[in-house]
């Protein structure tokens, strides 16, 4: 086993037992006795069934990811990966369509084992919580939508990307981010309006007390605002959601059906005043340029590492290529993505805090917002108590009552 082999299966354990490490500490967290911001929006029963709902997804994340590395670590070791490597070699003699096939039969056998996890989650689980209501129907539709588009726009990105690594020399990396970045923007414009209605219905607010109140509200912020739409999210399941994207002209704003039928005018005007804070305050702007960064230091990073003949060796691999390389770069690229993944989500905590400040400012009504975000959570089943390294690891969104906490200093 050599060096890099050695890090990689470090860093696996290490991601691991960390991950193990928060989840206990957070169920540890568990109290019976109600935080007294909840008083009165908690009763008893309820307030268990949330706690009760935390355990039964810990276990399961558990289950999970020791399954993914039990599978992980016998498709390595078992040289699963030369394996497949030298069968999609005899289907073709170009670098391209072996590496499409290559990096096509790893995802198939990710998706399969991703099914029965996705089935019980659920069937069972969300079930049991009275969230779901996904049908087989839906269900299998669902997926079968899902396989076509990442095989569709997949395999448009990958043989880009193979092709360039293949092709293109030493800036092949630059090229590939290039392209990468103009996909990502056609994303923020294809995804609302082309990929999203296959999923689910999406009907322009009925002019009425709401609309006439959103439209008042953002034209008090200066904020032009053409599209607000409900999406059928009772579809899937009972959760309660809201949304925005989009940018310019484009952005629009969209509200599960389940939120609008749980929550009073006033309430719904300020959910949505603090998504327009993040569009605002340019945190939708600010995401995606860091986004496009991230993929540059990988893309440069990766073009380093893609022809190091140790990384092909830690995986038992003989004859490099670009495909094998992705695989096994974005394997040692993990740590990196981590910690990226770890401050991504601090800047991501701080923004709802400044959103929250601004549709408080705003709307000139905490009461509203604060009766929103304990609805929201109560309704969810969300986690009152979370301990802070899971916070640190799992969190995009503050904890609820630090949340409410930071919302009673505003002064408006
Ligand atoms: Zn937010």
């Amino acid at each position: 086993m050599n060096f890099i082999a050695v890090i990689i299966l470090c860093a696996v354990f290490a991601d691991f037992l960390l991950h193990m490490t928060a989840d206990v500490f957070n169920l540890r967290m568990l109290k019976s006795q109600l935080p007294d911001q909840f008083k009165g929006w908690y009763d008893v029963h309820r307030y268990a069934s949330s706690q009760k709902y935390l355990r039964d997804n810990t276990r399961f994340e558990w289950l999970t990811a020791t399954v993914n590395l039990v599978l992980f670590l016998g498709l390595w070791f078992g040289r699963g990966f030369p394996i497949i490597d030298q069968w999609v070699r005899l289907l073709s003699d170009s670098p391209v369509v072996i590496g499409i096939l290559y990096l096509g039969v790893l995802f198939l056998l990710k998706s399969i084992i991703a099914l029965p996890f996705s089935i019980y989650s659920t069937f069972y689980i969300e079930e049991r919580y009275g969230f779901n209501k996904t049908t087989w129907k839906i269900f299998i539709s669902d997926r079968c939508k899902q396989f076509i588009l990442a095989v569709f726009i997949g395999g448009i990105l990958l043989s880009g990307v193979l092709a360039f690594f293949e092709y293109a020399g030493p800036h092949a990396w630059f090229y590939c981010w290039v392209a990468i970045v103009v996909f990502m923007i056609v994303m923020q414009f294809v995804v609302p309006t082309w990929i999203m209605p296959l999923f689910n219905k999406f009907k322009p607010l009925d002019h009425g007390e709401l609309k006439s109140a959103i439209l008042a509200y953002a034209d008090s912020i200066d904020f032009s605002l053409n599209n607000v739409f409900i999406m059928d999210g009772s579809k899937r399941s009972g959760k309660t959601n809201a949304f925005f994207t989009g940018f310019g002209r484009h952005k629009r704003i969209v509200l599960y059906d389940t939120l609008v039928k749980n929550h009073t005018t006033d309430e719904l005007v300020a959910i949505l005043a603090h998504e327009m804070g993040h569009y605002k305050k340019k945190h939708v702007l600010w995401m995606l340029l860091t986004g496009i960064l991230q993929t540059g230091i990988m893309l440069f990073l990766l073009s380093f590492f893609i022809s190091s003949p140790m990384l092909f060796d830690a995986f038992y691999i003989q004859t490099p290529s670009v495909h094998a390389g992705l695989v096994f770069f974005g394997i040692l690229f993990a740590p990196i993505d981590f910690f990226m993944g770890i401050l991504m989500q601090y800047f991501s905590r701080k923004n709802e805090y400044a959103a929250d400040r601004f549709a408080v400012k705003t709307t000139r009504d905490s009461v509203s917002f604060v009766s929103a975000l304990k609805k929201l959570a109560v309704h969810n089943l969300s986690n009152l108590m979370s301990h802070p390294l899971y916070v640190v690891l799992n969190y995009s969104h503050p904890p609820i009552i630090e949340r409410l906490e930071a919302i009673e200093k505003v002064d408006f």
